[in-house]
């Protein structure tokens, strides 16, 4: 198994050298301390790195044939999976986020999408609109540095690079593509996507996507729901009917408030434990809505996420799958680009000639302008100082949009055991018909939803989502420790109740 991307495993050094060569060599030589040549670099905690197939098996579930999985919260250049609104962020402080500070520099990512946070296509337009806002105050001959190789740096770099810009961009990781991270792995058949599997864009990113060849399938979630001891269940609104009241009830005042309050606060809680006829209480329902949609949707538990801003309408909404990987655009976005890899910036001084960057190395490197993507968990932290301190507007923004845990495990099986072991009478119904988002209802779920993903139907695949505290916890414990813990979350699926 191979987790490299386009740029995997590509010692720092060469390519930082082969980076800066005619970018930023002079001003690196200038400003290099002392003389001997710096160390390599330690890489960061590997994300998605490929693990071994496992040899034991929890009971009912059987072995897969193959797992990987990514720990984007445990890596230091992620610090999660995507941005959510935390109670006071709003469209306005992710904009005054992304304003040019001085003159120089302009912070841009997914975060800083108004309208499209925690995506693809908002990490996209947004870097779109950092080259833009970068090229209106840059001179003729300015060299640019961009800071972090994902969607939203790769796309500004090459935008500018294609304006004639001198462009060099830096970035922490030993990949390019940051939150995408498409592995080719032939046990899967199919490239597995640790980072985003999903595009929801139609309009602007469905060509951009068609250019470089990236292919897509439709994915309308069906959802399924079991009991802990196997039993199908058809699916119930009644949780989501709780949630809606507490956000009436948030939306009528003028302060924000997290939507574990706001439930409390406006008396849609407690909810009745007394069972149906299922034998599921509306209180089963509503901890399923909350585990399997509010805490996948934002990476977060109610006691974080803005009563206000929480968007239903997000959860398990038709898009669209890339079935092929994201390899190919991040290629055509890297093309010729210089890109020094395995190299993290720590420090960022802006004055008025330009702005000057200290990597991890110890190295230097001047540049006149600076587009910074690193995503907002990063940004909360010390990982990179600002001299002087960014404006309070943008301190503001900083420590107000959280960043939230999303992680995936992708297994695949030699049988699709999930969708035959049904308690259903008669034959099961045919995959097109089949629920693809399996949930837990009736305990709370280690892993918020199993997606039924596999496009080869000799290779079923399924995708556990792990959220919030689970994501942050499992993250920290290793391969086969994760495989138990996730094996077992899987037994209500193959079992026949
Ligand atoms: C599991 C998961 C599922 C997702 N699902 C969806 C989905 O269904 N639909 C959807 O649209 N989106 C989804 N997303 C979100 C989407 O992937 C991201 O919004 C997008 O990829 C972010 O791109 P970006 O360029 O803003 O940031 P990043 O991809 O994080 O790029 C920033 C880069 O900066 C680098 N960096 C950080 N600090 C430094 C430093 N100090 N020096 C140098 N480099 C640094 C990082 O290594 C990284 O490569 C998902 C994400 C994850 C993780």
């Amino acid at each position: 198994m191979d987790a490299r991307g386009p740029a995997g495993g590509m010692p720092r050094r060469a390519f930082l050298a082969a980076a800066l060569g005619s970018v930023a060599a002079a001003s690196l030589a200038g400003c290099t301390d002392g003389g001997a040549p710096p160390s390599p670099t330690p890489s960061p905690t590997p994300t998605g790195a490929a693990t071994p197939t496992p040899t034991a098996s929890p009971g009912g579930v059987p072995r897969p044939v193959a797992f990987q999985r990514s720990r984007w919260s445990a890596d230091p250049f992620m610090r999660g999976a995507f941005s959510f609104d935390s109670v006071g962020a709003t469209p306005d402080l992710r904009r005054a986020l992304g304003e040019p500070v001085e003159g120089r520099l302009v912070i841009a990512g997914e975060a800083t999408s108004p309208d499209a946070p925690g995506t693809v296509h908002g990490a996209y337009a947004e870097g779109l609109r950092a080259a833009r806002a970068i090229a209106d105050l840059a001179d003729e001959g300015d060299r640019i540095a961009v800071i972090g190789a994902g969607i939203a740096g790769l796309a500004a770099a090459r935008t500018l690079a294609d304006e004639g810009f001198e462009v060099v961009v830096i970035e922490a990781g030993e990949h390019l593509g940051g939150r995408l991270r498409s592995v080719e792995d032939r046990d899967f058949g199919a490239p597995v996507e640790l980072g985003s599997p999903f595009v929801s864009d139609g309009g602007v990113m469905r060509s951009v996507l068609a250019d470089s060849g990236v292919a897509t399938r439709p994915f309308t979630p069906r959802l399924g729901s079991r009991t802990p001891e196997g039993v199908a269940v058809a699916s119930s609104d009644a949780g989501w009917a709780v949630i809606a009241e507490a956000q009436a009830w948030a939306a009528s005042h003028s302060t924000d408030t997290p939507l574990s309050t706001a439930l409390v606060r406006s008396g849609a809680v407690p909810v009745s434990d007394e069972p149906g006829p299922d034998a599921l209480s509306e209180r089963d329902w509503f901890v399923n809505a909350l585990t399997t949609g509010v805490e996948p949707t934002t990476g977060a538990s109610a006691t974080r996420v803005s009563a206000q801003r929480f968007d239903p309408a997000l959860v398990w909404h038709p898009t669209d799958q890339v079935t092929s990987g994201w390899t190919a655009l991040i290629e055509d976005l890297g093309n010729g680009l210089d890109i020094a890899g395995s190299s993290a910036v720590t420090d960022i001084a802006v004055d008025a000639d330009g702005v000057s960057l200290r990597l991890d190395s110890g190295e230097s490197l001047r540049t006149h302008r600076l587009i910074v993507t690193a995503s907002i968990g990063v940004l909360r932290t010390d990982t990179v100082t600002f001299d002087p301190p960014l404006p309070l507007l943008h301190q503001r923004a900083i420590s107000t949009i959280a960043m939230g845990a999303l992680d995936l495990v992708w297994l695949r099986f030699d049988e699709a055991f999930w969708r035959s072991a049904t308690d259903a009478p008669g034959t099961p119904p045919p995959v097109s018909e089949a629920p693809n988002v399996l949930t837990l209802v009736g305990a709370t779920p280690t892993v918020a939803a199993w997606l039924d993903l596999g496009a080869d139907p000799r290779r079923p695949v399924l995708v556990g989502m792990l959220a919030a505290e689970h994501a942050r916890r499992i993250a920290e414990l290793d391969d086969d420790a994760a495989l138990e813990v996730v094996l077992e979350a899987l037994e209500p699926f193959a079992t026949v109740a």
